[in-house]
């Protein structure tokens, strides 16, 4: 890597007399500051090629290698020039701007089309030699690694090139095998013409009547009494409005920000504010949107996407007793939502669903003999009450599969594996597209991004998203939505369900 850097040094006062004094310092950092870090024997460094002084400000020209950056050198030289101009002169670096800041580096690979990052002016590629120009970036800004996620958002980008359009990487780990198929209908739109869902009342919601309220109770009732409570999961209720920076602390924030749904809040609560908007609610029968922006700030939070994030939140920083572990929670008063946008369909990807989510915390073996006492639970639920046609997949997305993230322990753990179920009304077994109704995961990245500890060992953590809606359009299109030919032992959790509504 080659760097060079202009920067100008304000100061809080005229340099005019200071020449001497500025050489002098410039000489000694380049000898001695702006060498540390390099290597014994290896002749590298930055150095102060160039400077030239104008009135109160000082220009200077830095190169540089990677044993110290530029921009590193350039806030070296700025505490230098303070301490040595303070005691001289009594005048100090008030402000450090970047002019220009280029840099040189190696490409692992290529990049296959055009590339836009923000601060970048310019970017020269020829081959794998990369020219990068940065432009106005202020000494907070790279007091703030600012450069270094610069280059690292290039070099992803770069990466996302080469997997656009790549499936993931999927492994069949079990099937149940061939199981009895009752129909091949699309269970939502059979509910609908029975009455027992109504669509809305916007996009990618249901409004559900009693019956299938019924149904989808009765799934959280076996998820409940078959899996959680067998494993003595303890039950928590959460926010369902997550503030941004939990989101970027487990990575959502940057990972999912175009499926989030977002929440603003009133600017103020005194109706005499709110009253010229009242009047034009009443008078046009129409909420005036420009109005209402006005009085509402820009979103703080987001609702609910999954509600593992505050219950890591919740035990941020803190130490977990050994009698404590493994941690064993689930929330299931929470709604989630997702912006599905064309990939909306029935009560299957829906922008609001239901879930239950157990969250689990503990060692690598505590965890390693969870996952295969959780697998045996679901399994049991869905072999012998619900009876479905299923399989357990490994997937990885592909972002996973590059190497450098810290993904290999991760997948040494687990990793994620997905539960799918066939839907007839999609097709054959291998021509379809099978519904994932449920996932299973166990990795490191919560524990270390919300530092919660044990007192021995490091501590791994995991969750798992049982969907109650996808469970129910699994379960309904493979066995229809007559209840008496519904296999026994759902029956007899399930009971009757509810008459209903005559509507006419
Ligand atoms: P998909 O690939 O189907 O979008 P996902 O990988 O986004 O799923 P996760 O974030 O892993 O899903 O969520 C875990 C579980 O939450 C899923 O297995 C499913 O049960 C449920 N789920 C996720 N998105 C939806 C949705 N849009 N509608 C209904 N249930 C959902
Ligand atoms: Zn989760
Ligand atoms: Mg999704």
């Amino acid at each position: 890597m080659h760097f060079e850097l202009e920067a100008i040094l304000s100061f809080s006062g005229e340099l005019n007399k200071a020449g001497e004094q500025i050489l002098e310092t410039i000489n000694e950092a380049n000898l001695d500051i702006l060498k540390r870090g390099v290597p014994r024997g290896v002749d590298g460094g930055a150095t102060v090629i160039d400077h030239d002084i104008d009135g109160s400000t000082l220009k200077i020209k830095i190169v540089s290698d990677r044993y110290v950056r530029a921009h590193d050198a350039v806030i070296r030289l700025k505490k230098k020039f303070s301490e040595d101009m303070g005691k001289k002169y009594k005048i100090g670096v008030r402000d450090v701007k970047i002019k220009s800041y280029t840099i040189r580096l190696n490409l692992d690979r290529e990049p296959k089309d055009k590339i836009e990052v923000p601060y970048v002016k310019k970017l020269d590629v020829e081959g794998k030699k990369c020219t990068v120009l940065l432009e106005e970036l202020t000494e907070e800004q790279l007091s703030k690694n600012f450069v270094d996620r610069i280059i690292n958002r290039i070099k992803e980008k770069i990466d996302a090139q080469y997997y656009q359009g790549k499936e993931e990487l999927w492994n069949l780990i079990w099937y149940s095998g061939r199981k009895d198929i009752l129909w091949d209908k699309d269970p939502t739109e059979e509910m609908a013409k029975r009455g027992w869902i109504k669509q809305g009342p916007t996009k990618g919601k249901w409004f559900y009547r009693p019956q299938a309220a019924k149904i989808l109770r009765c799934m959280e009732e076996i998820a409940y009494k078959e899996v959680l409570e067998p494993l003595e999961f303890q039950e928590v209720i959460e926010s369902f409005m997550v503030p941004f920076d939990v989101w970027q602390d487990t990575g959502h924030m940057e990972g999912v920000p175009n499926e989030v749904y977002y929440v603003c809040e009133p600017i103020t609560r005194d109706p005499y504010e709110w009253e010229e908007l009242i009047d034009h609610i009443k008078i046009s029968k129409d909420v005036p949107q420009e109005k209402l922006r006005e009085l509402v700030t820009p979103p703080k939070f987001g609702i609910c996407y999954a509600q593992c994030p505050l219950i890591y939140w919740s035990l941020k920083n803190q130490t977990i007793a050994e009698d404590s572990l493994p941690v064993l929670l689930y929330d299931r008063s929470v709604p989630s939502a997702r912006y599905e946008s064309g990939g909306r369909h029935g009560i299957e990807r829906v922008d609001e669903f239901h879930r239950i989510e157990p969250v689990y915390i503990g060692t690598k073996e505590q965890l390693l003999e969870l996952k295969d006492k959780l697998i045996e639970r679901y399994t049991y639920v869905f072999e012998e009450i619900l009876q479905l046609e299923w399989r357990i997949a490994k997937v990885a997305p592909f972002y996973m599969q590059q190497a450098g993230t810290d993904s290999e322990d991760e997948e040494e753990v687990l990793g994620t594996i997905d539960f799918e179920a066939y839907m007839p009304y999609r097709g054959g077994r291998e021509d379809s597209k099978w519904l994932e109704f449920q996932n299973l995961s166990v990795f490191r990245k919560y524990t270390k991004a919300f530092n919660i500890k044990s007192q021995k060992e490091e501590l791994y953590s995991g969750c798992s998203g049982i969907g109650l809606e996808r469970w129910t359009a699994a379960f309904l299109a493979q066995k229809g939505i007559q209840p008496d030919k519904w296999p026994e032992r759902f029956k007899e959790i399930c009971g009757d369900l509810p008459k209903g509504l005559n509507l006419l």
